[in-house]
């Protein structure tokens, strides 16, 4: 990854990939805190028609795009006489990212959709605020092999890989030793075996510390969230995943470590809260000032440690696997976990039954050692319409 520290010298318009969400919202948030350094110039949403549109009365953009065709009407018949262009559908949205009047995008789209665009913008050029995490996890080689051949820069958003980037600053990248990731553990850390197997929808979506979408916040209750940013610390950083590991860090204050060459460890410490990440992106790693409440230290009496138990949270080790055998097998992973968290939040499937059906598709998935980018396209439907067959099978027994 490119590190630079740039000075900002006009508002840079910003396309919102995601805007209606947890992470889309709180940038709007920091944009509408900094308007001499920033403009929302394109907002991109799924299919929540009144809050974009919302959304678009106050930032003004050029574009609106939402994702969902049905939504177009609703949204242009709102916006159009304001002025704002309005489009819909998958394509509209890749074709945003291109536009000669955005600067940045910031991905925060869930899922394997946010991979297109993301290389749509690095083909045209843009910086990236990087939290879609799952485009580096489905396709991390080919996204960091066309960034090493395109002017894009990448500043990751998502808390982990914001704090390694803040402990690398000024520092020789060939004397770390260790990336330490930190992991809340989720809702269920203290819980046994037996009580994960009672656990519900409701249970998993209260997250001790951070308020995230829902998505995210189940794979934070499997761990697969810690296995994600660990691919997702490998792409960004180019470190080999042996020393990369993740630690169980109840309090969420210490977002991450880097230990170096002499035996030094660096952490970045704040409160549990994605402003702070998504100022410091989208300021291009300069630090920007903030009424926002500061951190107190002495609030916390203890920050304590643990080894994380991959015999309760088995999802952990899909980020060893996964970088081992290279190829699509990350993208297999994601596609199955996308459709069987789908699943469980619709109640048709128990939180148990996540791990197996990810290990069962990735067991029955072809394996492409060195995919372009139509073999993941093709690897992602083929992987989701298994793990999607193997629910139908479970949910009228006959798995
Ligand atoms: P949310 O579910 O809250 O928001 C997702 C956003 O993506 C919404 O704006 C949604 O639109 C939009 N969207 C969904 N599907 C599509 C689609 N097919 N095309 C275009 N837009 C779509 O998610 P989060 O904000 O929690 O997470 C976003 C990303 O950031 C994830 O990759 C997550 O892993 C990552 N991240 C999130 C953190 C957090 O604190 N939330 C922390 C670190 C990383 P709509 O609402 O209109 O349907
Ligand atoms: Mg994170």
């Amino acid at each position: 990854m490119k590190m630079t520290a740039n000075t900002i010298i006009r508002p840079k318009r910003i396309a919102v990939l995601g805007s209606t969400g947890s992470i889309g919202t709180q940038t709007l948030d920091i944009i509408a805190a900094y308007p001499h350094l920033f403009k929302a110039q394109v907002l991109v949403a799924g299919s929540n028609a009144a809050l974009l549109v919302g959304q678009c009365m106050r930032h003004r953009p050029a574009l609106a795009v939402i994702a969902d065709e049905s939504k177009y009407r609703e949204v242009s018949e709102a916006l159009v006489p304001l002025g704002i262009e309005v489009a819909s559908g998958p394509a509209a949205i890749a074709d945003a990212m291109s536009r000669s009047d955005v600067d940045t995008v910031l991905t925060a789209t869930v899922g394997y959709s946010g991979l297109e665009p993301t290389i749509r913008a690095i083909r045209a050029g843009k910086d990236i605020a990087l939290a879609n995490k799952e485009t580096l996890v489905v396709a991390g080689e080919l996204v960091t092999r066309m960034l090493d051949s395109s002017t894009s820069r990448v500043l990751p958003v998502d808390s982990e890989h914001s704090a390694i980037y803040q402990c690398l600053v000024g520092e020789d990248t060939s004397t770390v030793a260790k990336l330490i990731i930190t992991a809340s553990g989720g809702p269920f850390r203290t819980y046994s075996r037996e009580a994960l197997e009672k656990v519900t929808v409701e249970d998993a979506l209260r997250h001790p510390n951070w308020n995230m979408g829902a998505k995210i916040t189940i794979d934070s209750a499997t761990m697969l969230n810690k296995a994600f940013e660990i691919i997702e610390a490998r792409w960004l950083f180019g470190i080999s995943p042996e020393r990369i590991e993740a630690v169980v860090h109840p309090q969420s204050i210490i977002h991450s470590m880097v230990q170096f060459a002499d035996g030094a460890v660096k952490a970045q410490l704040g409160l549990p809260d994605m402003h702070l990440p998504i100022r410091y992106a989208l300021g291009d790693a300069n630090r920007l000032v903030t009424t926002e409440p500061h951190m107190t230290i002495s609030d916390y009496a203890s920050l304590t440690f643990e080894r994380p138990d991959v015999s309760r949270f088995p999802c952990l080790n899909f980020a060893y696997r996964a970088l081992g055998s290279g190829g699509t097998t990350a993208c297999v992973i994601n596609a199955a976990n996308e459709v069987a968290v789908a699943a469980f939040l619709k109640g048709r499937i128990g939180f148990l039954d996540i791990y197996p059906l990810i290990e069962r598709t990735l067991d029955k998935m072809p394996f492409v050692s060195r995919p372009d980018y139509e073999d993941y396209v093709a690897t992602n439907e083929q992987a989701r319409a298994y793990a999607g067959e193997l629910i139908e099978m479970q949910t009228t027994k006959t798995y």
